[in-house]
């Protein structure tokens, strides 16, 4: 696809029109879209569940106790936070934390298909079993997949994809935070090997149009970082 430059701004759009969504039912319960953060060009991608209480306050993904484990287990891989790019498979947070429904993991969807596209990644992590069940297309379980990275092809992009289990899980059982640091582990290497190969380029008329963010609904407003997305200062934290 277009260049880095290109892509990001295209994404932008994608935020936009999350960030108004009314797909679901979740649109009347939600404080904010947490649409994800992150490097808009980065070669890694992290895809957790939905957001919870902080993130739906905040709207940035994983800035809870889960994604502080998460922030330490990336740091000693040598990689932060501004280097990978975490998205969610919901964007808004389901009432009381409640697993998410069907019907909105697919009104949900074609958001994360359209943010890997743009964002070209070459390994994705599922974390857990909401994001491995549905990037997979399969229903098996993340105890059986974890750590096995596989090609998949994802949207309109092949990528590695590399299960791993949520870590809010590792939060009530200690022991597997060795499980995740040994998972984690392995990152480094799948992102040293070469892409894998790409399914040919789509026509432009088979590309999902992007579409316009129409009616008089404006977009919420959104949290100050998530709106700097042009050239914020250095020191400000951003969405993407
Ligand atoms: N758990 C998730 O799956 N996503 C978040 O953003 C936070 C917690």
């Amino acid at each position: 696809m277009s260049d880095a430059a290109e892509r990001r701004e295209q994404l932008k759009q994608v935020y936009l029109e999350a960030s108004a969504c009314t797909r679901c039912a979740l649109a009347e319960t939600r404080t904010t879209v947490v649409f994800g953060a992150g490097n808009a060009d980065a070669d890694l991608m992290f895809v957790g569940e939905a957001p919870g209480a902080n993130e739906d306050k905040q709207g940035l993904p994983f800035v809870g106790q889960a994604g502080r484990l998460l922030d330490k287990l990336l740091l000693e891989i040598g990689l932060e936070r501004a280097d990978v790019f975490i998205a969610n498979v919901l964007k808004c947070r389901p009432p009381g934390n409640r697993d998410p429904r069907p019907q909105e993991i697919e009104a949900c969807r074609s958001y994360l298909h359209r943010q890997v596209d743009l964002i070209e990644p070459r390994v994705i992590c599922t974390l857990g079993n909401f994001s491995t069940k549905l990037l997979r297309g399969d229903p098996t379980g993340i105890s059986r997949l974890h750590g096995q990275p596989e090609v998949r092809e994802l949207g309109h992009r092949a990528v590695r994809l590399f299960p791993i289990y949520h870590p809010a899980a590792a939060l009530y059982t200690p022991s597997m935070v060795e499980t995740l640091r040994a998972d984690f582990a392995q990152l480094p290497e799948l992102l040293a090997m070469e892409p894998p190969p790409q399914p040919q380029t789509p026509e432009p008329s088979e590309i999902e149009p992007i579409p316009e963010v129409v009616g008089d609904t404006a977009p919420e407003p959104a949290p100050a970082e998530a709106l700097a997305v042009d050239a914020p200062p250095a020191d400000q934290p951003r969405l993407f």
